[in-house]
Parts: C-alpha cells; sequence; structure tokens
C-alpha cells in the first residue's frame, strides 16, 4: 500500500482484517496525508492541519474509524448555526414539533422557512431549487455547472451568496462556475433533503492524527508493518515471480499485490516511473484534466472566551466557517479556528495581511474579540487541499482496478461518485481492497452501502 491517507489507511486496514499481510508506505513521518495534525512550532500546540468535517452520509469514513476503534471520538451535531455581520443568528437543522422531527425533506425545508438570514423571495428561489435537486440522481445533467443551473432556476442574490456559495460552493471547495450541478445535488440531497442522520455534521474530539495512533498496531497484529518517511520513486512488475518491486529512497519492497492511494499529482510524478502500459497515456490525460483548489485556516488563541458556540457558519465575508477549538476537542485557553475555503484571493494573501482581515471580520459577529488579546496566532495554506469537481470530471477519475498487473488505484480523485473528502479516499480504498481481494481469489466485503433516504425521499431514488 503506497500512500497513509485515509484512502491507504482504510484500504490497509480492511486487507489486514481479511488476513493479508499489508506494508503500509508513506512518505512523511506521520499518518493521515491531507487529514493530519502535527506540532506546530510557531504556536507550541498540535494542530489539525485543518479542522475536517464529516457528516452521517459517509459510511465508508465511519466504518474505517468504526474497525480501528474510534468511532466513539467523533462528536456529531444537527444544527448549523448562521450568523450575520452584526451577530443576528439562524439556525439551520432539523424542525421539529414538540418532541417529533418532521419526516425528511420537510425536516430541514421548514427550518430554511423559519431563516431568518433569508428574504421572502430567497425562501422561494430555494424551494424551487430543492424541489428540482430532488429528481433521481440519474436525471441531472453532470455537464452543466452549479452557475448556469442557479441562473436558469432564478436563484436570488441572497440565495446564491448565503447558501449556495457560502454551503454548497464552500462545502465542494470551488466557485459556483466550476462545480458540476451533479456533485452540487449530491451535497444538497446528503445533507439536507435525504435524512436526519445522513446531515448530521460530525468533528473530531482529537487532533486528527490521534484517530489513526493505533493504526500501526492494528496493522502489527495481523502481521503487517507501517513503513514512514519512505518515499516511493517506482516499481518494476516481475513477470516470473509474479511481484511487484517497489523502489523507494531507503531500499526496495517486494509485493504480490500493490495499491496506489495517491493524490493525482503525486500518481502524475510516478507514472513515467512504472512499467510502460497502453492505459498509462489515458491515465496522464485524465490527471491532467484535474485541478486544486486552496483552503487557509486560521488558529487564534485568545485570553478570553469569544463566543459560548461550538461552530458557526459566517456569512457576507471572506471568512466562512468557525470552530471553537476549545469547546470541540476540549482543550485549554480559547482556541478558536477559522476557515476559508474556494478562495484563491485570500489565499495569495501576505500572512499579516490575513490575519488582520480574519480578525476584522471576526469581531463582526463576535464584539468580544475587540476587548480580547490574541495571545498566538498560526496561519496554515492548503494550495494543494482538493481537487475541482467541474462539469464532465467523471470522465477524469480512473476505476480502482488498472491495467497494471496486481495494481489498483486509491485517493480521493479516483471514480467514487464523492467529491474531494475523507469519505471519497475511503470509498476508494474500501473499493481498491475488494478490487485486490477478489484479484487475489480471497474475496472480501468493507464497502459500506449508503444511508437509505427516508420519508418521502424514498420516491425519489
Ligand atoms: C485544508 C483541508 C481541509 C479539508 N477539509 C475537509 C473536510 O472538512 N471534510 C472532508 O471530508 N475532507 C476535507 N478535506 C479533504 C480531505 O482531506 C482529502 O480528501 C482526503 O484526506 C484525501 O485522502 P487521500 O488518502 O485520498 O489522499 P492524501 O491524504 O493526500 O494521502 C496520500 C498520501 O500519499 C503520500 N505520498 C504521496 N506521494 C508518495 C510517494 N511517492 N511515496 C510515498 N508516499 C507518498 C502523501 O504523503 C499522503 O500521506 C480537506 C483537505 C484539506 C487539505
Amino acid at each position: 500500500m503506497i500512500g497513509a491517507g485515509v484512502s491507504g489507511m482504510s484500504a490497509a486496514c480492511a486487507l489486514a482484517d481479511a488476513g493479508f499481510r499489508v506494508q503500509l508506505v508513506e512518505q512523511r513521518g506521520y499518518l493521515g496525508g491531507r487529514a493530519s495534525s502535527y506540532l506546530h512550532p510557531g504556536v507550541n500546540e498540535v494542530i489539525d492541519n485543518c479542522q475536517h468535517v464529516l457528516f452521517g452520509c459517509c459510511t465508508n469514513l465511519v466504518g474505517f474509524y468504526r474497525r480501528i476503534g474510534v468511532a466513539d471520538r467523533i462528536h456529531w451535531t444537527r444544527e448549523m448555526t448562521m450568523i450575520e455581520p452584526g451577530g443576528r443568528r439562524s439556525a439551520l437543522g432539523p424542525f421539529r414539533l414538540g418532541p417529533f422531527t418532521l419526516p425528511a425533506p420537510l425536516h430541514s425545508a421548514l427550518s430554511f422557512l423559519n431563516a431568518s438570514a433569508f428574504t421572502l423571495a430567497d425562501k422561494l428561489a430555494l424551494a424551487r431549487a430543492m424541489r428540482a435537486m430532488m429528481q433521481p440522481a440519474a436525471l441531472i445533467d453532470t455537464r452543466e455547472s452549479l452557475g448556469d443551473w442557479l441562473r436558469r432556476h432564478k436563484q436570488t442574490e441572497g440565495a446564491i451568496n448565503r447558501f449556495w456559495r457560502l454551503v454548497i460552493a464552500s462545502a465542494l471547495n470551488a466557485e459556483i462556475d466550476a462545480i458540476s450541478v451533479s456533485y452540487a445535488a449530491k451535497v444538497i440531497r446528503e445533507l439536507f433533503l435525504n435524512s436526519v442522520e445522513a446531515g448530521s455534521m460530525g468533528m473530531s474530539t482529537v487532533p486528527l492524527s490521534e484517530l489513526y495512533a493505533g493504526v500501526p498496531r492494528f496493522l502489527a497484529e495481523r502481521g503487517g508493518s507501517v513503513h514512514l518517511n519512505t518515499h516511493v520513486e517506482g516499481a518494476t512488475w516481475n513477470e516470473a515471480s509474479a511481484q511487484w518491486l517497489i523502489c523507494t529512497r531507503t531500499g526496495e519492497l517486494v509485493s504480490d499485490f500493490v495499491i496506489l492511494a495517491l493524490p493525482f499529482e503525486a500518481m502524475q510524478k510516478l507514472l513515467p516511473h512504472l512499467p510502460a502500459e497502453a492505459d498509462a497515456d489515458k491515465l496522464a490525460r485524465q490527471i491532467e484534466r484535474h485541478e486544486h483548489w486552496p483552503i487557509c485556516s486560521i488558529h487564534l488563541w485568545f485570553d478570553r472566551e469569544i463566543t459560548e458556540l461550538e461552530h458557526a457558519v459566517l456569512l457576507d465575508r471572506e471568512i466562512h466557517w468557525m470552530y471553537n477549538q476549545s469547546k470541540l476537542q476540549g482543550r485549554g485557553g480559547n482556541y478558536i479556528e477559522l476557515v476559508v475555503s474556494a478562495t484563491r484571493s485570500f489565499a495569495a494573501l501576505p500572512r499579516e495581511t490575513a490575519i488582520q482581515q480574519a480578525l476584522r471580520e471576526l469581531a463582526e459577529f463576535f464584539p468580544r474579540v475587540k476587548e480580547a488579546r490574541l495571545l498566538k496566532v498560526a496561519l496554515i495554506k492548503e494550495m494543494h487541499a482538493t481537487f475541482g469537481v467541474s462539469p464532465g470530471i467523471d470522465a477524469a477519475r480512473p476505476t480502482a482496478v488498472s491495467s497494471w498487473p496486481n495494481l489498483f488505484l486509491a485517493g480521493d480523485w479516483v471514480q467514487t461518485g464523492w467529491p474531494s473528502t475523507m469519505e471519497s479516499a475511503a470509498r476508494s480504498g474500501h473499493l481498491a481492497a475488494e478490487a485486490l481481494g477478489l484479484r487475489a481469489e480471497n474475496p472480501l466485503r468493507c464497502f459500506e452501502p449508503d444511508l437509505q433516504p427516508q420519508g418521502m425521499m424514498r420516491l425519489f431514488r
């Protein structure tokens, strides 16, 4: 297994559970890839490279967490608080009538109607759009951009800026004109329409790498091993022994099967160092169609509490999401993390300018920021955070089975039907593990099915 991100770890653990002796090879000194934590030298704190959120519909990610025994470290919530500059709040979440939650999709429709962040015209526009997105996924045109679709469905400026741009485009981490409407519809259905459970939001209560701390032991107990600080430079196939020889900067490894669980740019670098194969050109062309989008996070420690909220969606400004890490991770201090998604202009700002802008904006939502003293701050810019799900991108997402013998592909960007997320990574890992099991004549079942839509949504599969 090459690459110890979520895709590589989920495949490795599933295969180890099925009796395979897995060698997990990772170039960095720690596990987790793009979803990890580390000791930041500037602030002397262990921080996540960015807040990572999951949802109830992330069945394969939860399956991976369950397998390694950390599913109980996820804190689940059903409500999202939207805040306008000035402080007015609206709650989005399952609407309750006394003790009863309304059946899907009414559970969230009524909370939109109740939200003061939207005008009546915005609400009517959103209701029309949600109704249109309820149709079965197969009927939605994967080649149309979300921007064109929103214009065609006469969305108001308020609905576009406060919902589509902020909640949906930022979840997909791209601008609305660079997103396929089919992916936006998927997010809408899973987060707001299918069921209360699918839309529940989960956040780790420990730094991300702590979640995976048990993986090396999990593999070792099943005869496997983890090789950190091991950069793979190429691989050759030995026809006589029917084995792969993996060349790393620190030596060679031999294996009957290989899963490359890499991001697309690492796959691109490795391609010229794999055996020449007819399909390699096709894969190279597919990779060329992918592009990165950045995510920035600003980690702030104040001398006092600035809000009692655990998290919030911040409207009409560059900063999009607030996570109160002191509450979420039960850490001392008053540690607030802000996330700015899909904004190349913010990512291009110099460090001091970006921090000052974030602080100014934060004070518009939480006035206590003005009296608080900032004790320390870290700005993390992940320029290669995610791949974009532009119209037609599915044709550029390869399947787990490759044309090389006994070699499989994983990684969030392979064909999973999901955008660039930990769930897509876990799905790709499970798909690759199942494909490998079949080839090895030791079939395993690790792919977790989707949650079933509830209420009236059962009619719109
Ligand atoms: C800032 C940020 C915020 C995000 N927020 C969210 C979120 O809220 N929710 C969500 O679901 N997702 C989020 N994501 C996306 C999510 O992190 C990724 O989709 C997921 O982690 C990808 O996992 P992966 O295993 O496919 O790839 P990676 O995590 O990139 O793992 C690939 C691994 O391969 C290793 N590798 C590369 N080349 C080699 C080589 N030659 N030899 C050996 N090892 C190699 C890398 O070091 C890496 O560890 C976010 C990502 C970022 C960066």
